[in-house]
């Protein structure tokens, strides 16, 4: 209290001085602002499973995001958290998980601070967590072994339920895709769900299923690098945002991990880590 009362007079004769010098019109520097004291940065309040690290919970076979070369996880995802953690003065432990388990451990607590894992953010995730800012934009699309099927507008679902009337569809079990597969295509013999994604195209490429429906980037990315016998025949226009999930007794967190977020967009550094993976700008907002 005595403290601030003393900033706010010294502040206040700064404005005078700084005033009556404009007022007469003199190009003379006011004096200059006594040094402030030299503060302490606040330790943080959040807590981590492990200290000084942030441990990431992650289904890594899910490129550009994550994915494993050998026993290291790469992609976007993975890089993003490197940037952050290093904003942050940590370091980062990046944990390979089941994608439809990440919520429960998360909410358990004990094993990651965060997920970092192509998520998007929808309403019923965040009864369950937060999510930081959104970082990156995502929509459906549906993969098919190439020929098999025509083009089909992706924002018309009743042509799509109908093409795939008596069919098999693969989806990524406890993802978004698999809950708009299951919503729209209502015809379908039946829906699998797979552990992951890459499970997924692999039973579309040994016949086992007739389409997959799966996030765009990822199988845009896994059509161009290892599948190319398959094409997308729909981009499904959902308009979903990925967010890193936090739990919500770590709110400290969320506040941590949003700055940093917002020093890499306006550092350059967001931009070159979408660069590397995407091969182009990001998008504006
Ligand atoms: N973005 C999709 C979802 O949340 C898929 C994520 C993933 O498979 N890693 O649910």
């Amino acid at each position: 209290m005595l403290k601030s009362r003393r900033t706010l007079s010294i502040m206040l004769a700064l404005a005078l001085v700084t005033g009556l010098f404009a007022m007469a019109g003199c190009a003379k520097t006011a004096t200059p602002e006594p040094a402030a004291p030299a503060e302490t940065p606040a330790a943080p309040t959040y807590t981590l499973v492990a200290p000084g690290v942030l441990t990431v919970g992650s289904d890594t076979a899910f490129p550009p995001f994550e994915a494993m070369n050998g026993s290291v996880a790469e992609g976007f995802d993975v890089d993003l958290a490197g940037a952050l953690a290093k904003e942050m003065g940590l370091t980062v432990n990046y944990t390979s998980q089941k994608f439809d388990t990440l919520i429960p451990q998360l909410k358990a607590g004990g094993t990651f601070d965060v997920i970092m894992s192509g998520m998007t953010i929808t309403p019923d995730r965040e009864k369950e967590i937060t999510f930081s800012t959104p970082y990156i934009d995502s929509n459906q699309s549906i993969a098919v072994v190439k020929g098999k099927f025509s083009q089909l507008d992706g924002n018309d679902a009743a042509a799509i339920n109908t093409a795939f009337t008596g069919k098999v569809i693969g989806v990524q079990s406890g993802t978004t895709g698999e809950a708009w597969a299951k919503e729209n295509i209502k015809g379908a013999k039946q829906i699998v769900p797979f552990d992951d994604t890459l499970a997924a195209f692999s039973a579309l490429n040994a016949g086992k299923v007739d389409g997959v429906v799966n996030d765009l980037p990822v199988s845009a990315y896994l059509l161009k690098t290892s599948y190319t016998d398959d094409e997308l025949i729909a981009e499904i226009p959902t308009g979903e945002q990925y967010g890193i999930g936090i739990s919500a007794d770590n709110p400290d967190l969320k506040t941590a991990i949003d700055t940093a977020f917002d020093t890499l967009k306006t550092s350059g550094e967001y931009r070159t880590i979408y660069m590397k993976w995407f091969g182009v700008e990001p998008p504006t907002e």
